[in-house]
C-alpha cells in the first residue's frame, strides 16, 4: 500500500480499535487508491480520505422490549450516518445477534461507495440491532419493532437519513417500524423508509431487486467475456432474499442454480433448485435446507466440506460476510469457475479476492453487484415523492438499465486507470471519487 495511505490505514485501525470488519473494509478500498491519491493531490490536502473514513453521527441506543413470557428484554441499537454528500444517508437495518459497531460501520463505509454507483443521489448509511427475530413471535418482533423505531425516529426523515432492510429486517419489520414511525410523528412520510409493502407505498421489484440486479450484473459480467447464462451451472449461498431472487433471475436468464444453502447446511440439486419449494421450506414454514433436500427427490444434502466444493461456472455468495475465504477460492478456480459475483456484503476474503483475480476467475465486488437494491430503493423514494406507482415491467427495466450503467462505469474507470478488467478497482475508484469530488465542492463540513 502507499505510504500515505498506510498511515491513513493505521490511523483507522487505531482509532477504531476492535472493529475488524470495518478495518477490512477500509483497506480493501484503500487498496485500490494508490494511483488516484497520485493523480489527485487536491483529495490529501482536504483532508478527504481522513474525513471519508469518519462517520458524520454514529448513535448507538438502548432498545427494551417485553416478550411474550413477560420477562423485560435488552438489545442495542445502531444508526452509523456514514456519509451525506451526494443525498440524504442510505441504507438498511440488520437484526442479527452478531450485530456490532464494527459490522454496522463496514456496512456503511461500503454503502457510501455503492450508493455513489448507482448515479442516483443517496448518501450512505447503515443501522440495526443485535436482536435475533428467529424464534420469536410476531407480537415478540413487532414490540422490538416498535421500540426500536421509539428511539430511531428522531434521527430519520425523507431529507435526512432513510433505512430500509436488510439480514433479518424483510417486510413484515418495515411495516412493523413504519407504522410506529407514523405513529409518533403523526405523519404519513412514506419517503422515510424503503422496502415497504405495495398497498402501502411500496415499489414495484424492491423485494426482487438486490438478486434480480446480481443476475443482471453477472449477465454483463459474461456478455464482455463473450459468453452468456445459457447452459451455465451456478452455484448460490444463501436462501434469503438476496439468494431466492438471484436463483429466480439466473433460471430466467438461462443458468441452472445447482446449490443453495443456509446457515446449517447446503443442499445439491442437480436438476436445478425448485425455486417453489425452496420459497415454501425458507420463507412461509421458516425452515431449514434439510428440509428441501427431504422433499425434493434427487437433491442431497451436503455432508462434506461447504457449497463452494460444489462444481460451478458462476458462483455467487449471497449469504453472509467472510463467507467465501482463500480454501474455497483455490477450489472453486481449480474446478474451473469463471465468474465470483457478490450478492452479499463483502462475503469474499481479501486473501480469496487476490487468489480470485491471480487464477483469472472474474470478481464482481459487492458495492456495484448488489447496488440493485439500494438503487431500486431510491426509485420507491422517487415514486413516493412523486406520488406515483411504476409497474413492474418499468420499474424492472430501470433496475436492468442501473446495473448494466453500474457495470460499465468499473469497466471504464478500470481502464482510464490502467487497470483493465479489475472490477474491484473500477467500482472503488468509481465510487470513491465521486464521493470526494461531492465533498471537496461542499466545503470542510
Ligand atoms: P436474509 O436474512 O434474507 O438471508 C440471509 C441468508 O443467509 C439466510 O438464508 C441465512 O440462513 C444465510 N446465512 C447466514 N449466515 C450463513 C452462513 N454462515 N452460511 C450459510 N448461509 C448463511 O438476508 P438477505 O438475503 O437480505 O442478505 C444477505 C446478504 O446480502 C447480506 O450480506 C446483506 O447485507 C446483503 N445485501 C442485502 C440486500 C437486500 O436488499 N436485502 C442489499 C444488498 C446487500 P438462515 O436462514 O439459516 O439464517
Amino acid at each position: 500500500m502507499d505510504a500515505m495511505l498506510q498511515d491513513l490505514f493505521d490511523d483507522v485501525v487505531e482509532r477504531n480499535a476492535g472493529e475488524d470488519e470495518f478495518h477490512q473494509a477500509v483497506r480493501e478500498v484503500f487498496d485500490s487508491l494508490a494511483l488516484v491519491v497520485r493523480r489527485h493531490p487536491e483529495y490529501a490536502e482536504a483532508s478527504i480520505i481522513r474525513r471519508i473514513c469518519e462517520p458524520e453521527r454514529q448513535i448507538i441506543f438502548r432498545v427494551p422490549w417485553v416478550d411474550d413470557a413477560g420477562e423485560v428484554r435488552i438489545n442495542r441499537g445502531f444508526r452509523v450516518e456514514f456519509n451525506s454528500a451526494l443525498g440524504p444517508f442510505k441504507g438498511g437495518l440488520r437484526f442479527h445477534p452478531s450485530v456490532y459497531l464494527g459490522i454496522v460501520k463496514f456496512l456503511g463505509f461500503e454503502q457510501t461507495f455503492k450508493n455513489a454507483l448507482t448515479g442516483l443521489p443517496i448518501g450512505g448509511g447503515k443501522g440495526g440491532s443485535d436482536f435475533d427475530p428467529k424464534g420469536c413471535s410476531d407480537g415478540e418482533v413487532m414490540r422490538f419493532c416498535q421500540s426500536f423505531m421509539t428511539e430511531l425516529y428522531r434521527h430519520i426523515g425523507e431529507y435526512t437519513d432513510v433505512p430500509a432492510g436488510d439480514t433479518g429486517v424483510g417486510g413484515r419489520e418495515i411495516g412493523y417500524l413504519f407504522g410506529q414511525y407514523k405513529r409518533i410523528t403523526n405523519r404519513y412520510e412514506s419517503g422515510v423508509l424503503t422496502g415497504k409493502g405495495l398497498g402501502w407505498g411500496g415499489s414495484q421489484v424492491r423485494t426482487e431487486a438486490t438478486g434480480y440486479g446480481l443476475a443482471f450484473f453477472v449477465q454483463e459480467m459474461l456478455t464482455a467475456d463473450g459468453a452468456s447464462f445459457d447452459g451455465t451451472r451456478v452455484v448460490v449461498s444463501g436462501s434469503g432474499n438476496v439468494a431466492i431472487h438471484a436463483i429466480e433471475k439466473v433460471h430466467q436468464l438461462g443458468g441452472t442454480v445447482v446449490a443453495c444453502s443456509d446457515s446449517s447446511g447446503y443442499v445439491v440439486d442437480e436438476q436445478g433448485i425448485d425455486l417453489a419449494l425452496l420459497r415454501e421450506v425458507k420463507e412461509v414454514e421458516r425452515g431449514r435446507i434439510a428440509d428441501y433436500a427431504e422433499r425434493r427427490d434427487g437433491a442431497e444434502l451436503g455432508r462434506d466440506g461447504s457449497i463452494w466444493d460444489v462444481s460451478c461456472d458462476v458462483a455467487l455468495p449471497c449469504a453472509t460476510q467472510n463467507e467465501l475465504d482463500a480454501d474455497a477460492a483455490t477450489r472453486l478456480a481449480k474446478a474451473g469457475c469463471r465468474v465470483v459475483a457478490e450478492g452479499a456484503n463483502m462475503p469474499t476474503t481479501p486473501e480469496a479476492v487476490d487468489l480470485l483475480q491471480e487464477a483469472g476467475v472474474r470478481y464482481g465486488p459487492g458495492k456495484a453487484a448488489n447496488a440493485g437494491g439500494v438503487a431500486t430503493s431510491a426509485l420507491e423514494m422517487q415514486q413516493n415523492a412523486s406520488r406515483a406507482s411504476w409497474t413492474f415491467e418499468e420499474t424492472e427495466e430501470r433496475l436492468e438499465r442501473i446495473m448494466r450503467d453500474i457495470h460499465s462505469l468499473c469497466l471504464t474507470t478500470a481502464d482510464e486507470y490502467d487497470l483493465p478488467g479489475n472490477y474491484a478497482d473500477g467500482a472503488n475508484i468509481a465510487g470513491f471519487t465521486q464521493v470526494a469530488d461531492a465533498m471537496l465542492a461542499l466545503g470542510v463540513v
